[in-house]
Order: structure tokens, then sequence, then C-alpha cells
């Protein structure tokens, strides 16, 4: 296994409730390096931008308009396997179907508001990555 690099978002369900610190714990327990993070407030703009991918699906103006209803925290996550680990840590997509102990089971509110994404593949996370930090701004 390869050291990786993962983009993370903590949704704004989560800042709402102030469980960045909290999330942020679940990463570091799990040996997830916070290598770079930054908090923003989304426009339309960049919400429609990053999922696009997701565009003609029946939620996406709805992911969009929860995407910008309050900050979020961007961070990249460096590990062994970081993509596949990562994905572990967060659970599924849906909270109803996540495993006991992981951030969405425990913090998600509903199948949208489920606290953080993440990375789906390396080749995506080097995309996402790019979306949100200078490589100045990475610090391993
Ligand atoms: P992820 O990779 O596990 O985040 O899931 P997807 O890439 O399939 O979907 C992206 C995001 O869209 C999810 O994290 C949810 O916030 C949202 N989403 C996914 N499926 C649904 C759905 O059926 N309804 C709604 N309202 N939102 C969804
Ligand atoms: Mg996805």
């Amino acid at each position: 296994m390869a050291i990786e690099r993962t983009l993370s978002i903590i949704k704004p369900d989560a800042t709402r409730r102030n469980l960045t610190g909290a999330i942020n714990a679940r990463f570091e327990e799990r040996g997830l390096r916070i290598v770079g993070q930054r908090r923003v407030h989304l426009t339309t703009a960049q919400a429609e931008a990053f999922y696009a991918v997701h565009k003609e699906r029946s939620f996406f103006g709805s992911l969009v308009e929860f995407m910008c209803s309050g900050p979020v925290v961007v961070q990249v996550l460096e590990g062994e396997d970081a993509v596949t680990l990562n994905r572990e840590v967060m659970g599924a997509t849906n909270p109803a179907n996540a495993e006991a102990g992981t951030i969405r089971k425990d913090f998600a509110e509903s199948i949208e508001a489920n606290s953080v994404h993440g990375s789906d593949s390396p080749e995506n996370a080097a995309k996402e990555i790019a979306f949100f930090f200078a490589e100045v701004d990475i610090v391993g």
C-alpha cells in the first residue's frame, strides 16, 4: 500500500453543530494526517462545479443548495491507502446503511446532510485536491 492523499469536506450540517474537532479526531485516530485545511463558504458556482458529475441526478439542485447553506471545511488527508481508508471511516452515503462507529452513522442527519465528503478514487482525489488547494498550502 502506498501513501496517498484524499480530499475531504466537513459539510455544513456538521460545521453548524460544531463537529469539526470530533470529526477530525476520527481521522487522526485512524492514522489519517490532516496536511491541508481551510474553512470556506462555497458559492453556488463552486458547489455546482465540484459536484458536476452529479448534475443529471434528481437531487443535484438540493445538494448544491445544502452545500452552500453554511461554511464547510475542505481538507487534504494523507496516509496509507488514504482514499479507501477515509471511505471506511466515513461510512455509507446513507447513514441508515452505515456501519457502527463510522462518521456518518454517528453524526449524519440524512442521506443528503451526511456530514462528510471523501474522494472515491485516487484519480478523483487528485482532481478534487487541485480544485481547492495549491501545492504550497499542503504541508505533509
Ligand atoms: P458519496 O460519495 O458517499 O458522498 O455519495 P455520492 O457521490 O453518491 O453523492 C454525493 C452526495 O450527494 C452525497 O454525499 C449526499 O450528500 C448527496 N446524495 C446522494 N444520494 C442522495 C439522494 O438520494 N438524495 C439526496 N437528497 N442527496 C443525495
Ligand atoms: Mg461521491
